[in-house]
This record gives structure tokens, sequence and C-alpha cells, in this order.
């Protein structure tokens, strides 16, 4: 499927996916890394399921493969075998534009080292990835100015990363995916470098998001503080799910 010559209103629309559930499924996914002589083997045949509107949790220790598989999943590394479906779109089998299109279209990404531009306000940061979207200047504005209120910080605007604590760099990194009201998010390790209240408030926001926005939230992470905080839970251990464990209800976060 070429996805340039595909408006984004063929995708399976928002109330489909909804009935439907699933946002992602990796099918068979293997993964090794070659470095000189060595290769290391991170998946063998892995299979998962990722629902819509609900925060998801793969942990599981340093080295075992969350951050190679929500690689995979998120359309950044091919995998050497099996099959990522998002949103309907069978990923790996799109041309590289049209990957890059669908990245920025529907996906999101939050990342432990925030990956912020020093010489850019939290507002610019946030609207850098609208320009690419198209949005008009006013839009973007609203839209920016949306998300992060979203995430607390309309007292924040100006400011660059400098005078920003880190719970407040990564809540400028989620208002910036957030911002293209993408269906799919991504998050690896958002809250490592996170302080226990920082982390706290970081992880309830992206719960929060999964739920208001009918989006999919996949964290992985190796930090504990964050089991009770998900819909679900992936144990991960040498590239395998170990188990699969739906958490009980849990009311909206008001963070
Ligand atoms: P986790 O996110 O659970 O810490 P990773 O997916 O980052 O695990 O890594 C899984 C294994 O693959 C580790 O042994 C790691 O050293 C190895 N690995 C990850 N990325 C690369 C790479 N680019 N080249 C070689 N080995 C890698």
């Amino acid at each position: 499927m070429n996805m340039s010559q595909t408006p984004a209103t063929q995708l399976p629309g928002r109330a489909e996916r909804a009935a439907a559930a699933v946002a992602i499924s990796g099918t068979a996914l293997e993964k090794s890394y070659r470095s000189g002589n060595v290769t290391t083997t991170v998946l063998r045949g892995l299979s998962l399921e990722i629902g819509l509107g609900e925060l998801t949790l793969v942990s599981g220790p340093s080295g075992c493969g969350k951050s190679t598989l929500l690689s995979l999943l998120g359309g950044l590394l091919k995998p050497d075998a099996g099959r990522v479906r998002a949103l309907g779109i069978d990923l790996w089998t799109l041309a590289a534009r049209d990957l890059e299109r669908f990245r920025l279209e529907h996906t999101g990404f939050v990342f432990q080292g925030f990956n912020l531009f020093s010489a850019l306000s939290a507002l610019e940061q946030v609207l850098l990835p609208l320009g690419y979207l198209g949005l008009d200047a006013g839009a973007a504005r609203l839209r920016a100015e949306e998300a992060l209120a979203e995430v607390g910080l309309s007292d924040r605007l100006a400011m660059r990363p400098a005078a920003l604590s880190g719970g407040e760099k990564q809540r400028v990194a989620i208002a910036r995916a957030l911002a293209k009201q993408p269906q799919l998010l991504f998050a690896d390790e958002p809250t490592s470098a996170l302080d226990a209240a920082s982390g706290q408030r970081v992880i309830e926001i992206l719960h929060r998001i999964a739920r208001r926005h009918n989006c999919a939230v996949l964290c992985v992470s190796h930090d504990p503080r964050l089991i009770g905080q998900s819909d679900r839970v992936l144990q991960m251990e040498d590239g395998c799910i170990l188990t699969d464990r739906r958490q009980s209800e849990q009311k909206e976060s008001t963070a």
C-alpha cells in the first residue's frame, strides 16, 4: 500500500478502530543485532497485541529487549522476520517515505532523555512537528497550547529546557507528541531519569492520555513504580513475554 497516495481518511476511522480495540499487532517478531562476529538475538518469534484506549506497560530487566520491541512496533526498526500491523496497516511493507509519513501522522514518541532542543522554548518544541504536519500557524499554536495545558505547563510556554526541571522537560516531550493527536504513543523509559514525584506525574499523564484520547499508549520500562499505574502489564524476560496481566479498573487520573 502506498501511503503517499493514500489520504489519512482512508485509514480505518477512529470509531472502527475503537470497536476493533487492537491498535497494533506484532506477529512472530524476530530481531538480532550483529556487531562484528557477534550476533545478539533479542526476539525469537514474539507475538502480541496492543489495545486502544489503555496504557500497556512492558516491564522487565535491562537488556531483555523492551526498547527493541518498542522500536519494531513503532516503525523505527525493521524486524528480521515477522509482521507489524498498526492501525490496520502492515508497516514494514510500506516504502520508507510512506512509513515516515505514517509515523508523522499517527505516532508520538517519548524517550528517557527528553530529546528537546536547547535553544527552543517549550512552546516552540511543541510547534515544531506541527509545522511538518502542515498546520497553519494559528491552528498549530492553539494545538500546542492545548497540549502544554494538558500536561500542566501553561505557565512555562516561554521557558527553554535549561530553566525546566526534569519532570517538566519530560512533560514538554509528552506535549510535543500529544499535539500531533496520534493514535499510537510510545514511551521508552519515560520516568527513569526522574525523581519519584515527577515520575508519578508523568505516568499519570500518559495513563490519562490513553483514556481521554482513545490512544494506544505503549510504555517500556524497568521502573517497577509504573506497574501499579498501568492498565495492562506484560512482563518480559530474555526476549519473551512471561506474563500478561490486566490490572483492575482504575479511576481516570486527575494529574
Ligand atoms: P532493554 O530495552 O530491555 O534494555 P534492548 O532492546 O535495548 O533491551 O536491548 C536488548 C539486547 O540487545 C541487549 O543485549 C543490548 O545490548 C542489545 N542491543 C540493543 N541495541 C543494539 C545495537 N544497536 N547493536 C547491538 N546490540 C544491541
